[in-house]
C-alpha cells in the first residue's frame, strides 16, 4: 500500500477478449513493404508499445479457387523488453497473446 509506482504485471500466458478488442482500437496497420505489414500500438496487458511484423502471406497463395475475402486472423504476441517477473530467459514480452483480423483493401 501507499507504493503509486505503478502495477507489476507479472509475465503470464494469457490472452482475453478484451485485449484483441484494445488492440483493435489502438493498433496501427502500415504496410512497410509488399507482403510486410507492420502493427504497432501500445500491449493490451502490459501497455510497453510494441511493433509487430506480419508477413502476408496471402500474396503466395495465387491459385486459390475461392474469391471470397474472409478477414484473416493473426495471433499477435506481446514482445516489449521491459521486465516481467516470472518471465523465462527464452521469452521476450509480458506472455499475453490475442487475435486480431486484418481486412484487405479498404473498407
Ligand atoms: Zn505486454
Ligand atoms: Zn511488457
Amino acid at each position: 500500500m501507499g507504493d503509486d509506482a505503478g502495477p507489476v504485471v507479472a509475465y503470464e500466458e494469457v490472452t482475453a477478449a478484451e485485449f484483441g478488442v484494445r488492440a483493435a482500437r489502438t493498433f496501427t496497420v502500415e504496410q512497410v513493404e509488399p507482403g510486410v505489414l507492420l502493427l504497432g500500438g501500445p500491449c493490451p496487458r502490459c501497455d510497453a508499445v510494441i511493433s509487430i511484423p506480419i508477413f502476408d502471406r496471402v500474396f503466395r497463395y495465387g491459385g486459390g479457387s475461392a474469391g471470397e475475402k474472409a478477414p484473416r486472423y493473426e495471433t499477435v504476441v506481446c514482445t516489449c523488453d521491459e521486465p516481467h517477473p516470472g518471465r523465462p530467459e527464452s521469452r521476450v514480452g509480458c506472455g499475453a497473446f490475442w487475435a486480431i483480423g486484418l481486412r484487405e483493401g479498404p473498407s
